[in-house]
Order: C-alpha cells, then sequence, then structure tokens
C-alpha cells in the first residue's frame, strides 16, 4: 500500500502535484517503479525534488489552486533551475504556451500550443493502441478523457507518438506531455521513460 507519510519522510526527490485530479494514480505507478513520491501543495515542498508530474484532471481548477497557493512563478523556477516535468492531460495544457477553447494562464514552459477539449463532444473518451519506437514494440495503450489537442509544437519538440496525424505524447528537453493518460492504464513504459530518459 502506498503510504504517503514514509514518502514525505524519505524525502523523495519525486513529486506529483496534488491540487486536484489523479494524482495518486501517477504515484501507483511510480511506486509499481519501486518509487517512492510526494504529494505537493506549497512552494516550499518543492525543495529538494528533482522530478515533478502534473496529472490529468481539470486545468482551469489546477490554475485556480496554484493562483492561490502562489505555484506559478516557483513552478517556473523549480524548471529554470533545472527540474524535470512530466504533465498527462490536464498537466500539457498547464505547461503549454498558448491554450486554446477557452483560452487560460499556463506555466508557459514547453513550446506547444494546445485546444482544450480538442476531440469534441461526441467523443469524450475513448482509448487506442499507439506506436512509438522508443518505448518498444509492443503497442502503448492510450486513454484519451476530454483529452486536448497538441495544435503546435516548436522546433525544440519531439514527437514521440502520434495518434490520428496529431502529436499525442511529445519531449522537449526535461519536459515531457502526454495527452493520454499512461496512469490509467497498466503500463509502466512512459514513466519508465519519464524517470530514466527524462528526468
Ligand atoms: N479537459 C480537461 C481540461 O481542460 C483535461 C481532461 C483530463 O485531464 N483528462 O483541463
Amino acid at each position: 500500500m502506498l503510504n504517503i507519510a514514509d514518502a514525505a519522510m524519505s524525502g523523495a526527490e519525486i513529486g506529483v502535484l496534488a491540487l486536484q485530479g489523479d494524482y495518486v494514480e501517477h504515484q501507483r505507478m511510480l511506486e509499481r517503479l519501486g518509487r517512492t513520491s510526494r504529494q505537493i501543495r506549497k512552494a516550499s515542498e518543492l525543495e529538494g525534488l528533482r522530478a515533478l508530474i502534473l496529472p490529468g484532471g481539470e486545468s482551469t481548477t489546477m490554475v485556480k489552486f496554484m493562483e492561490e497557493e502562489d505555484l506559478m512563478q516557483p513552478l517556473r523556477d523549480f524548471y529554470t533551475s533545472g527540474g524535470a516535468l512530466y504533465g498527462t492531460c490536464a498537466g500539457t495544457i498547464l505547461m503549454a504556451r498558448a491554450i486554446s477553447a477557452p483560452s487560460q494562464a499556463s506555466l508557459g514552459l514547453m513550446d506547444i500550443d494546445v485546444e482544450r477539449n480538442g476531440y469534441g463532444r461526441q467523443i469524450d473518451s475513448h482509448e487506442s493502441p499507439g506506436a512509438c519506437r522508443e518505448l518498444g514494440e509492443e503497442p502503448l495503450p492510450m486513454v484519451f478523457i476530454r483529452a486536448p489537442i497538441i495544435s503546435r509544437t516548436g522546433p525544440e519538440v519531439r514527437v514521440l507518438v502520434e495518434h490520428r496525424d496529431q502529436p499525442v505524447l511529445v519531449r522537449q528537453g526535461r519536459l515531457l506531455a502526454s495527452t493520454f493518460h499512461p496512469e490509467l492504464s497498466n503500463d509502466l513504459r512512459v514513466h519508465r521513460y519519464f524517470l530514466d530518459q527524462v528526468a
């Protein structure tokens, strides 16, 4: 069982932003990879952290809490001082430069633009297999839930997986973002890739 208190005591170097959304599912994935993590709700908790996951959920609510907690600038500073970030779905929206449908504030860390709920209301959620050479032969199970579409990628952004001709897993140096939710599948490869290759 996940023991959050133990993780906090051990000074785990991996954090999961725990303001809203499916952060516990991410912690379970990390635990299955043998890594403890801690929940981050305040700027002071970023101390000593090397990697941070921004979970899926509702990005508007997350931004509201981040602004209330004065977390926006400390999260940007965490990145510029060497931290690695992985965002899933709403987490990707938080990292993007520009957001549409509708527009909202973001950390602006990654050189991508996103369109919220880009697949439309008719297909709120769907699951598809993805192909990714860097993650191995096995198809990647991809769970999309009111997912955004990455509508622009800058020159430094590498597309690792595409779906319907659109990028769905992208990397820019120490930043990784997926519009799908590996934490809601059984496949540990994206989390392992983040820990081993990005962080
Ligand atoms: N549609 C949500 C948003 O705009 C993201 C959904 C998700 O994280 N599954 O924040």
